[in-house]
């Protein structure tokens, strides 16, 4: 991979469209999925038919949210959200597409309009049902009181945080905000993702048929390596931190 490569591609580019995954968080402490620290070593995800099939498991996802919640409240974003917010405020990138939850990017100093969140936000929760927001820490003391998993006292929904989880449906405006991200982009940068999840995965390929450039980056290889005009196999906040300051 030459570096020169990168930099020109980047001082080509008037609209960058950044796509990330779990892997530009694990820096932050969030572990991802399938890397050998990954949460998948330790739980299968509990899918969306099954939230919905059982209270016992309802219990157990609630369980794991708070587990997890120790951990990305604490979090803070790394160089890597920080070389991002900075090529954001430099005009470079127009949007960020994520499929993160953890607020990260938004955290680094990009505004939300400019965070396109593909798999929903983890710090609040929502009625299925009439979709009224929940403050986390009301639910979080009634479950711990209780042990039983939330219900919506407007109109007896079952809550669930604001994420999306396998099986469930895809956010409808977010998805049509990220499609137009992406055919209008000129180069579309993913980065710390396995490019397995369907149908966020999909954008690399769709801006690529479009005419924009595609770089990968990420530690190990991709499904959608064979695509790209680039491909970077290195950790993502050390190489965006070390190689930046080349932009001109
Ligand atoms: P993934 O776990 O499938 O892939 C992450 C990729 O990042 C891996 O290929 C790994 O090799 C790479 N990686 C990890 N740390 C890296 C580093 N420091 N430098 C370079 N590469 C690194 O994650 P995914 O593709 O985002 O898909 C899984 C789903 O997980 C997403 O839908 C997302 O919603 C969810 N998720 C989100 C978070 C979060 O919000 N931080 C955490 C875990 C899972
Ligand atoms: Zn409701």
């Amino acid at each position: 991979m030459s570096i020169d490569v990168f930099n020109n591609f980047l001082n080509e580019s008037s609209k960058i469209v950044v796509f990330t995954g779990a892997g530009i968080s694990t820096e932050s402490g969030i572990p991802d999925f399938r890397s050998p620290t990954g949460i998948w070593t330790k739980n299968q995800p509990i899918e969306f038919r099954e939230f919905l099939s059982s209270e016992e498991i309802r219990i157990e996802f609630w369980k794991r949210k708070f587990a997890i919640d120790a951990t990305i409240s604490k979090a803070k974003p790394n160089s890597g959200h920080i070389a991002i917010s900075k090529l954001n405020k430099m005009g470079k990138v127009s949007k960020v597409i994520t499929q993160n939850i953890d607020n990260l990017h938004q955290n680094s100093g990009i505004s939300s309009d400019d965070v396109i969140e593909l798999h929903g936000n983890t710090t609040y929760a929502k009625c299925l049902d009439c979709e009224m927001k929940f403050e986390l820490e009301l639910i979080k003391k009634l479950f711990e009181k209780t042990n039983k998993p939330p219900y919506c006292n407007d109109c007896g929904g079952i809550i669930k945080t604001a994420t999306i989880s396998f099986g469930q449906s895809m956010p409808k405006i977010e998805m049509l905000r990220a499609e137009e991200a992406t055919l209008s982009c000129d180069l579309f940068f993913a980065i710390g993702s396995s490019l397995q999840v369907y149908p966020a995965a999909s954008f690399p390929i769709i801006a690529k048929n479009n005419g924009a450039r595609l770089i990968i980056l990420n530690r190990e290889e991709t499904d959608l390596d064979k695509y790209a005009d680039l491909v970077i196999h290195n950790e993502i906040g050390s190489f965006l931190s070390e190689n930046l300051p080349l932009l001109s």
